[in-house]
């Protein structure tokens, strides 16, 4: 029996056991100088002045909607296919997600929908570069500007995605949030940050994350409310180690997704995630396929699970779950881009070092699970 493959799997060696063990022996676990090297490893990398680094992407974007500006009564427009965080942190803060459809190329915001979906109380946009492919900034930065409302860039999945205008995901001066959970392109475990790209927003961030706490750090005043977002010095240098080896560990995923491109070129009726247009460039994050409409899904995750092979339904749309469907009243066929595209999307094993003789094992799996689970002997 061959070794079952998971979903992901992060590349942790010596460089990171090294950073850690660094921070460990020198006992300043949190609030050290590992704090500020990762901040500014990663801004620089991103090509901004600063970033603020927290305790996850969801906290990231919390702290970033509530920066941009929002509260009770108000409506952010934003994508129902994304992972649940980027509706919540509008829903933490009182405010309303007004989702909109998406794109069935890029599966990102469809801008024309997300323009028709902008109201009397809405007071920005919250994009989602989704499977780290860049979202169309151009047109929703047209729509905000004749609006005068913000932008949130909701960047978790698109470390090392760049626009074809140039910039790279996060860095067109809008506030954007990052996340390092261990599956995403660097993983502390947990964490995430936020680029601020005013100066003044940056403090508030970073005093936020600190529970308010003033700026020159005395203890006892603190000047706002603030959470508990911190990132520990642990997790910042396996940031540092991490950022070092990102573009080796982005390339190697490209290289997946390549190979994944042509061994499964040949499934009859599988979609497999869109090319990049033009001189965008997406940051291979996940490798999320759209099974035929004639194939049960999650017959074929089943099938693939008998032969050691992990998938997961990816992702399901936001205004359909519970939650979301009792609190704001969402039903089925509101989005039918976004609902027809969660109905069929399977994420498959993706990794950097994915080896080529996973990628095919996986590859003749999917083909003969997407074989068997098509409606075979269905009336017409
Ligand atoms: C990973 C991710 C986040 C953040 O997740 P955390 O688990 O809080 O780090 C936010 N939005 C999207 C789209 C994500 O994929």
């Amino acid at each position: 029996m061959s070794e079952r493959i998971p979903l992901a799997r992060p590349v942790v060696g010596e460089r990171e056991e090294e950073l850690v063990l660094e921070v460990l022996r020198s006992r300043r676990l949190s609030l050290g100088p590992r704090l500020e090297q990762f901040e500014r490893a990663f801004a620089s990398r991103l090509g901004v002045a600063s970033a603020s680094a927290v305790s996850s992407g969801t906290a990231a974007l919390h702290l970033a909607v509530r920066v941009a500006g929002v509260g009770p009564g108000d409506e952010v427009v934003t994508t129902p296919f994304s992972f649940v965080a980027s509706a919540n942190c509008v829903v933490y803060e009182g405010a309303r997600p007004v989702f909109c459809d998406i794109d069935p190329r890029t599966l990102n915001i469809d801008p024309a929908a997300a323009a028709a979906a902008v109201g009397e109380r809405t007071v920005g946009l919250l994009p989602v570069h989704v499977f780290g492919y860049p979202a169309d900034m151009r047109e929703l930065e047209r729509i905000t500007a004749a609006r005068s409302l913000w932008i949130v860039e909701d960047a978790c999945e698109a470390l090392g995605g760049r626009h074809a205008d140039g910039p790279a995901i996060g860095a067109r001066g809008h506030l954007a949030a990052f996340g390092f959970y261990a599956n995403k392109q660097i993983t502390t475990g947990e964490g995430g940050m936020v680029v601020c790209p005013s100066a003044a927003d940056k403090v508030r961030v970073d005093s936020e994350r600190n529970q308010g706490r003033a700026p020159d750090m005395s203890w006892l005043d603190h000047d706002r409310l603030g959470f508990n977002y911190r990132l520990s010095d642990i997790a910042c240098a396996l940031g540092v180690a991490q950022l070092e080896r990102l573009d080796a560990m982005l390339a190697a995923r490209a290289r997946a997704a390549a190979r994944y491109g042509e061994a499964l070129q040949g499934v009859e009726g599988l979609e497999l995630p869109c090319p990049d247009a033009g001189s965008d460039v997406r940051g291979w994050f996940v490798y999320v396929v759209q099974v035929p409409r004639d194939a049960d899904r999650d017959r074929v995750i089943a099938l693939l699970r008998e032969r050691g092979i992990d998938s997961k339904p990816y992702l399901p749309a936001i205004h359909l779950m519970s939650f979301y469907r009792e609190r704001f009243g969402h039903a089925e066929g509101e989005f039918p881009v976004c609902e027809d595209v969660a109905r069929r999307s399977l994420a498959l094993p993706f990794f950097p070092d994915i080896t080529e003789g996973e990628v095919e094992r996986v590859a003749e799996g999917l083909a003969a699970a997407v074989a068997a689970a098509r409606t075979a002997g269905a009336p017409g």
